[in-house]
């Protein structure tokens, strides 16, 4: 079985900070939630769908391949098996990221693949709500 930490709280809590030290003394795999849900949201606005095009975003939740990788001590963002570790992070994603995870839709896809993520790995997750995904 393994081994999973959860870090939940308010934004600007300092989650990230303390999660980072976590993983690195214990070991774990850093689960980066957020990661995940900008990597979401820039899909779809490379895609050029709104948040209110559910079936559209649908069909690429569908096939999304997300992946959190550790290469060279530096955590990795993979999406569709492109780096996107720097795109997610620009400003276009950072106004649009709350809009996209708060679509069921989209969280009802995300959910699942964090846990699977803690499933063969110890890991560490943080981010809002965190707990349920965690707790099944
Ligand atoms: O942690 P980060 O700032 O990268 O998260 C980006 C956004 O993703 C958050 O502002 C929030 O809107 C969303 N998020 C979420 N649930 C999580 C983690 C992040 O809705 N577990």
């Amino acid at each position: 079985m393994s081994f999973v930490v959860a870090i939940d709280g308010p934004a600007g809590t300092g989650k990230g900070t303390v999660t980072k030290i976590l993983a690195q003394k214990l070991n774990l795999v850093n689960i980066d939630t957020g990661a995940m849900y900008r990597s979401v949201t820039l899909e779809c606005i490379n895609k050029n769908i709104n948040p209110n095009e559910i079936n559209k975003i649908k069909e690429i939740l569908e096939n999304i391949d997300i992946k959190l990788e550790n290469v060279s001590g530096t955590q990795k963002v993979f999406l569709n098996g492109k780096d996107v570790s720097e795109d997610i992070r620009t400003p276009e994603v950072d106004n649009l990221v709350a809009v996209y995870s708060a679509l069921k839709v989209v969280r009802d896809k995300i959910t699942p693949m964090q846990r699977k993520m803690g499933e063969n790995q110890d890991v560490i997750m943080e981010g809002r709500d965190i707990r349920n995904c965690c707790i099944s």
